[in-house]
């Protein structure tokens, strides 16, 4: 402390400002110094434009670009420390790896609060004790008030105190408190909310581990070996093998040791359920980031983790940017999961993130999956991250091979033919529950006309529009346009009109009407807009009793359904002939993870697969030898086609409601990247423009220009001089444009 004070202040202040541009901003010094001298890491108030903003000091200099006496000075310093040095350091790289604005990565990097100017300090709440002479003698001139008598009674039962709501709760007052406050019998203590109750000192584990598996404890004996060093690996097993179990075994260690354990989960697998895992397991706080919180709860989440308070950190994507007092491991459950992938603003991977974070602390790092992504298997592959396997599940019962089924020639009624319906049928008889996979929401995927032929379409989309029956209506399931429902055709007046294949709402129809002794869940977007209501449906399914459960990848992942003995695909296609080249690796992933639902416990599953393409290759390896032996395969494609893991892409996307606009400054800035990269001999290559796979979207024209290379440090140079040529570029204002490294998909 005393070294920063008495360094002389700097001239100039380089400051981030929430901005989309590629820079810094800067400032004099202004108001009252901060008290540990003006560092990096201090929010500031800034005049930006008309408006005052939040910035954080990220450079202290003498110089500036700009004459010094136009510098305008910062209104006031809001903090007296600078933020967490983990965090800011993971901003900055983000931003650099990203090439994203830094003012805008570090906004969407904090809490909201923190955004808004508020102290990073957790609420606190009251904690009633009685005072040390109470705890000793019962002290006379209670007798007439047997209130505060039984008050005191209860509190002397907890000499670490009781907070204000479990006294409100036995239906004392909060004057009765303040009256033993004002007797000396009760002190009143101030803690964070987040704070762990106090006398609960003592043994971590609130329950005992699992005794476990042989691979389970040779994958734990693996992680144990190096847990002060980067040391990155690959839990690869089977849904159903135990791989929460080895997480919370390592968590144990690293908590053990005083050290903090950050997981990430994917969206959908943030359950009340998993959360209830990991709170059981531990008697310490387990601080949970999501959606769910408020800007309060997620402040208050955030000191906890950053003061090191919280030793357990549990979180979706964006919990990556939680900071961390003692960093102890990483771990990131469902590794492959797309939801780790910011698709707007600023495009970060959340799991490539914790991969340079747990490298920059020196600490272990595992990625679990039963279907690993072609990035994190090709690492394992070639000994960059350490493999391992679990190849048994905890039930005993092999995880269920894909059936396919041939859909050709045979009549679909709500997409199911009739062998499977009679297999439906008989897993029903047998007291069983079905779960019948359909990854398409709404009645029918569109509504034709018999007569001529036409669809309906989006007037905004390249798309057709959903038909609906919950309420009745024609929605784009791009943009969310809505229709009425047509009463004739548009076209040539036919009242001929009918639903285009088939979506869960009509499956859930079709079953309901072949089963009606017969409960069907149906669970999807639609049905589950109210928060708790997929988990009262999963709480319900639990219970046992025969069902169908209709939905789309909602129910792929994560939920443990252990009376399902029968699952359904009621069609693979999507992904085989799909433009996009992660098509096939994300749609067997899904198939995988869908077929991992049957038979998690007493029984052993089923899994049918309905196809139109009972032949294609790819889909008969998949259920011949399962995900790894196609993801091999898959390798060896891309590395034949120079695709990734094998080569760096990255992806500029430009949109605008005029079409002119997008194609011309598309093509000026691709010929000049082009010469640019000829000029400096970079081996970095540039294709496009074209149009994005559906052109039209929200009536706004889209268009691509990708980049590839072989070497990362090429092809971000590349990535840096573009994003410059476009944020000096004056016709770039009028269209709307973004730089995806690393895209997930090329939509
Ligand atoms: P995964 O995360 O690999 O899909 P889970 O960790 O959810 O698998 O484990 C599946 C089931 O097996 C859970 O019900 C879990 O309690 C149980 N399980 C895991 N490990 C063991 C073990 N060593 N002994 C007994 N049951 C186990
Ligand atoms: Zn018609
Ligand atoms: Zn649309």
């Amino acid at each position: 402390m005393s070294d920063t004070s008495s360094r002389p202040a700097p001239r100039v202040l380089g400051v981030a400002v929430p901005s989309p541009l590629r820079r810094l901003f800067d400032y004099r010094p202004g108001g009252d110094p901060p008290a540990g001298g003006w560092q990096p890491g201090l929010r500031v108030r800034v005049p930006f434009g008309r408006r005052q903003v939040v910035g954080v000091i990220l450079e202290c200099r003498d110089d500036s670009a700009l004459p010094l006496a136009t510098l305008k000075p910062v209104d006031a310093c809001l903090d007296d420390a600078p933020l967490p040095e983990d965090w800011l350091w993971l901003c900055r790289f983000t931003a650099r790896y990203y090439q994203h604005a830094p003012g805008d990565t570090l906004h969407q990097a904090m809490p909201a609060l923190l955004r808004q100017g508020r102290a990073l300090e957790a609420r606190t709440r009251e904690r009633w004790r009685v005072t040390a002479s109470a705890a000793q003698e019962v002290p006379p001139g209670l007798a007439r008030a047997p209130r505060q008598a039984e008050l005191l009674a209860m509190l002397r039962q907890h000499p670490h105190g009781l907070v204000t709501q479990a006294v409100l709760a036995q239906s004392f007052s909060r004057d009765q408190l303040k009256a033993l406050v004002d007797k000396g019998l009760v002190e009143r203590l101030e803690e964070p909310r987040t704070a762990t109750p106090a006398g609960q000192a003592g043994p971590l584990l609130a329950e005992p581990a699992l005794p476990l598996q042989r691979e389970q404890a040779a994958a734990l004996a693996a992680l144990h070996e190096q847990l002060d060093a980067f040391h990155p690996c690959l839990l690869h097993g089977v849904t159903g093998s135990g791989k929460t179990e080895v997480y919370l075994q390592l968590i144990e260690a690293v908590v053990g040791r005083g050290r903090q354990a950050l997981v990430l989960v994917p969206e959908i697998g943030l359950t009340p359920q998993t959360l209830a895992r990991f709170r059981s397991r531990f008697r310490v706080p387990v601080v949970a980031l999501h959606s769910g919180l408020t800007d309060h709860e997620r402040l208050d989440a955030w000191e906890a983790a950053a003061s090191g308070r919280a030793p357990i950190v549990i979180g979706t994507r964006s919990a990556i940017f939680t900071p961390l007092a003692r960093p102890g491991a990483i771990i990131v459950d469902e590794e492959h999961d797309g939801s780790f992938k910011q698709q707007e603003g600023l495009r970060y991977h959340a799991r490539d993130l914790a991969v340079a974070r747990a490298h920059r602390h020196g600490i272990p790092l595992v990625l679990g999956s039963a279907t690993p992504s072609l990035e994190t298997l090709q690492r394992a592959l070639a000994g960059d991250y350490r493999h391992l396997r679990l190849t048994q599940r905890a039930s005993r019962h092999p995880p269920a091979r894909l059936e396919l089924v041939d859909l050709r020639g045979r009549p679909r009624r709500g997409g199911l033919i009739p062998p499977v319906m009679e297999a439906i049928e008989s897993t029903l008889a047998a007291g069983h529950q079905v779960l019948v996979f359909i990854n398409r929401r709404g009645f029918a995927p569109t509504l034709a006309c018999h007569a001529c032929g036409w669809m309906a379409e989006c007037d905004h989309c390249d798309a057709r529009m959903t038909l609906h029956r919950q309420p009745p209506l024609l929605a784009c399931h791009h943009c969310d346009r809505r229709r009425a429902l047509p009463d004739a055709c548009p076209d040539c007046g036919s009242a001929d009109l009918r639903p285009l294949g088939s979506g869960t709402e009509r499956t859930e129809e079709t079953l309901a009407e072949r089963f009606p002794e017969t409960p069907v869940y149906r669970i999807d977007r639609d049905s589950t807009r109210r928060r708790d209501a997929l988990e009262q449906t999963l709480t319900e399914v639990r219970r046992g009793a025969p069902c169908l459960l209709v939905g789309t990848q909602m129910l792929a992942k994560g939920h443990h359904l252990p009376h399902v003995t029968l699952v359904v695909v009621v069609n693979a296609d999507a992904g085989l002939y799909a433009s996009d080249f992660r098509a096939l690796e994300h749609s067997a992933q899904l198939l995988e993870q869908v077929a991992g639902r049957a038979g998690r416990a007493a029984h052993p599953g089923r899994v049918l697969v309905q196809t139109l393409h009972a032949d294609d290759p790819n889909l008969r390896l998949l259920a011949a030898r399962g995900y790894d032996a196609l993801a091999e395969q898959l390798l060896e494609e891309r590395r034949a086609a120079l695709l990734p893991p094998f080569r760096h892409l990255a992806l500029l996307r430009l949109e605008s409601p005029r079409e002119p606009a997008v194609s011309e400054l598309g093509g000026r800035a691709a010929a000049a990247l082009r010469e640019h990269l000829a000029q400096r001999g970079l081996e970095v290559d540039c294709l496009g423009p074209v149009p994005a796979p559906m052109e039209r979207r929200q009536n706004r024209y889209h268009l691509q220009v990708m980049l590839g290379a072989e070497k990362r440090s090429r092809l971000h140079e590349a990535g840096a001089w573009l994003t410059a040529w476009l944020e000096a570029e004056p016709a770039a204002r009028r269209v709307r444009w973004s730089l995806d490294i690393d895209p997930q998909t090329l939509s």
